[in-house]
């Protein structure tokens, strides 16, 4: 089993339709949607769950305000601000300490030191994961809580899980919407993969950022391609982009052109591929076509 992961060194290169443009082309792959800071292949691939679980990724502490007396021990020791003097009463105290479950960061040194026992450390409620069934395969996704923050847990979570579906239903490729950036979550995103495709643009940004995401896959030792999406847009980038790749040692695996039928396609959640054949589309399937040519040099693989 395989697995590919798709990234952008920033959200909006069109990265996610790319992804379920190779969900379609590819056949009976499993779906991963690990940019789940802002998931958004459900959109296109209309996933219908069938297993929902709860996501813990740390603990948090709460003030049990009947125990409390108010010492103000938990406000000391907080490094992150987030213990407040404006808790109910209880029998002893007319006000007692809070905890904001946003601001906290789960370090529990409040209920390491406040002697009353008044602080519960217990696991977090931080987003949930599902796996569903697409009409291109199964797929796992997830959604963080609200003002949740993304560790990189919930990826690996995601990642493994979809590893496991694919190993149940004996699929030979796992397609992985990676998170954007350089940070944890990415590095969640690629480590141990088998390939990663970079989508950029013709622009500063696409190049700088080309740059940052091709050391880090290098650092992993994962075979990097990279594809140029909207590339005439600016055909001189494009070509200083690709030039780039060349020094790092990334192949272009494709460009592809800048297409009002990409976002149709969206707005009809549909993947550019069934939406158009042409434009885009063609290019995509060039792309896709030198993606699964590398996916079958690295060990067993069926193009389906
Ligand atoms: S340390 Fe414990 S008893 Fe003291 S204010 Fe905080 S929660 Fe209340
Ligand atoms: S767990 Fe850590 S961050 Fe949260 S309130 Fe206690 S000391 Fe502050």
């Amino acid at each position: 089993m395989k697995e590919l992961v798709v990234l952008s060194g920033k959200g909006g290169t069109g990265k996610t339709s790319l992804v379920a443009s190779f969900a379609a082309l590819a056949g009976d792959a499993v779906l991963a949607d690990c940019d789940v800071d802002a998931a958004d292949l459900h959109l296109v691939v209309e996933p219908k769950i069938i297993r929902r679980s709860r996501f813990s990724g740390g603990s948090r502490a709460r003030v049990m305000s009947g125990h409390c007396i108010a010492c103000g021990k938990c406000d000391e020791v907080c490094r992150f601000d987030a213990v407040f003097y404006d808790g109910p009463g209880n029998g002893r105290v007319a006000k007692t300490f809070r905890v904001d479950p946003i601001a906290c960061e789960g370090c529990g040194v409040c209920a390491w030191f406040c002697a009353e026992g008044a602080i519960e450390f217990a696991p977090a409620d931080n987003g949930v994961w599902f796996v569903s069934e697409t009409r291109f395969g199964p797929m796992v996704h997830a959604k963080l809580g609200i003002a949740e923050e993304n560790s990189g847990k919930l990826v690996s979570l995601v990642r493994a899980e979809a590893k496991k579906v694919a190993e149940a239903r004996k699929l030979d490729l796992v397609i992985i919407d990676g998170s954007p950036g350089i940070g944890c979550p990415v590095i969640a995103s690629i480590a141990g993969a088998d390939l990663v495709l970079v989508v950029t643009e013709p622009t500063l940004s696409g190049l700088h950022d080309l740059g940052r995401v091709a050391e880090l896959t290098k650092h992993f030792g994962i075979q990097t391609l990279v594809c140029v999406n909207k590339w005439d847009l600016n055909a001189e980038l494009a070509a200083e982009v690709e030039g780039r790749a060349r020094q790092l040692g990334v192949e272009t695996v494709g460009r592809i052109c800048y297409d009002q039928a990409m976002t149709e396609a969206q707005i009809n959640r549909q993947a550019l591929v069934e939406y158009a054949n042409a434009g885009a589309a063609a290019d995509v399937k060039e792309v896709w076509s030198g993606v699964s040519d590398r996916l079958s040099k690295l060990g067993p693989f069926a193009i389906l």
